[in-house]
């Protein structure tokens, strides 16, 4: 049967993203978490957030005083500013992303430059290639052990070298739309990651055994266990719980410190300041639309509608320009070349996606088969409520 997707009556997300419910008045929950912020008292926020970190500082400066997720992105670029007017000296690291794009690296080399200490975690490019093949194959996600190790490796750090705070951005539930216990929640803890961390029910555990997978490559996917935890008192807070979080304010302030942005919109999005670092990441998006019918560019419209920057008419209009293009090049990179590193021809990927679309959601022939515009772009049954 073919499903008519609802959507948003404030912004533009459907009713088929995980996670994301209306009130009576069709307003998803992602408007309404953002309705809510505006009464949070920020000052008050700032000043737990002052208190906290009082108590992590290493007075004696004989350890770090928290570490720092970085992917080298404008939240990460912006996150390190921000700890750092606080005067916390942090340990930043990075879990080396899938397929590193030269303005990522660049982006990565600035942030160093900023003035912290750094630590860089590559997990095996070989054994990393074939988990991308068999999580886009089996779970219909390219960037499933990004989604682990930007997680796993930070938290390791930490617990190896002893730091106990562990600084995180924004709570990706609350702009985006989550169950209201996790957009409450100021911490990030192992069952945030294994509820809300997009691992599509694929365990770490699953990949042992296939394509030659050991135990052995997997050390660096794995979370530390609860004793590790409990012994160095690690604990994560998101910052946006405590700081009005805004992506393009993020990106405008990065930039002052060096962040370099694309020259022009992203492919498969609308805006020019995000996801630079992994040329997978478009294939990752793509997906995104074919399980959900929406992707970047709907995330970013909505981002700008719920502050006032953009109409919902002229969100509808980029919808109808840039949503949902097959992904046929990534940062100037061909598909070719990405699918090539994971060992996979443009068919394959071909079959892959046609087996995770939610067929319900697009225009079809009378024989079920999906059709397709000149630009080799699904249809979507509606765009909009009828
Ligand atoms: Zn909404």
């Amino acid at each position: 049967m073919p499903k008519k997707i609802n959507y948003c009556v404030r912004c533009v997300m459907p009713d088929t993203k995980p996670d994301l419910s209306f009130n009576d008045e069709g307003v998803c929950n992602a408007c309404q978490n953002y309705e809510n912020r505006k009464k949070i008292d920020w000052e008050s926020r700032m000043s737990e957030l002052k208190q906290i970190l009082e108590r992590y500082r290493k007075k004696d400066g004989s350890n770090h005083d928290c570490v720092i997720p970085v992917s080298g992105g404008k939240d990460s670029t912006f996150q390190v500013i921000k700890v750092l007017e606080l005067g916390m000296n942090p340990l930043c690291v990075t879990a080396t992303t899938d397929k590193l794009s030269d303005i990522g690296r660049h982006n990565i080399e600035n942030i160093k430059k900023i003035g912290v200490d750094y630590v860089e975690v590559t997990t095996n490019p070989a054994i990393r290639r074939k988990i991308n093949n068999i999580a886009l194959k089996q779970v219909g996600d390219i960037s499933w052990p990004e989604h682990v190790t930007i997680f796993t490796i930070p938290i390791r750090i930490a617990v190896q070298k002893k730091i106990p705070l562990i600084i995180w951005g924004e709570n990706s539930q609350h702009e985006y739309g989550g169950p209201a216990d996790a957009v409450e929640t100021n911490i990030l803890n192992r069952r945030w990651l294994e509820e809300f961390g997009g691992l599509n029910g694929l365990r770490v555990s699953d990949l042992l055994g296939l394509e030659g997978i050991e135990k052995k490559h997997l050390i660096e996917y794995t979370y530390p266990s609860d004793k590790e935890l409990q012994e160095v008192g690690t604990t994560g807070l998101f910052l946006g719980y405590y700081m009005p979080w805004d992506g393009p304010n993020n990106a405008f302030l990065a930039q002052a410190y060096g962040f370099k942005s694309y020259p022009r919109i992203v492919e498969g999005s609308i805006v020019s300041f995000e996801n630079l670092d992994n040329l997978q990441m478009r294939i990752h998006d793509y997906f995104k639309f074919l399980k959900f019918g929406f992707d970047r560019v709907s995330d970013w419209a909505s981002i700008y509608i719920r502050r006032g920057r953009l109409t919902r008419d002229e969100a509808m209009h980029l919808i109808h320009m840039h949503a949902g293009k097959f992904p046929s090049s990534y940062l100037g990179c061909s598909l070719e070349e990405i699918l090539f590193d994971i060992d996979m021809t443009i068919e394959e990927f071909k079959l892959v996606c046609d087996r995770f679309t939610n067929k319900k959601l697009f225009k079809t022939d009378s024989n079920g088969n999906l059709l397709r515009d000149r630009y080799d772009n699904l249809i979507k049954l509606n765009y909009d409520n009828e």
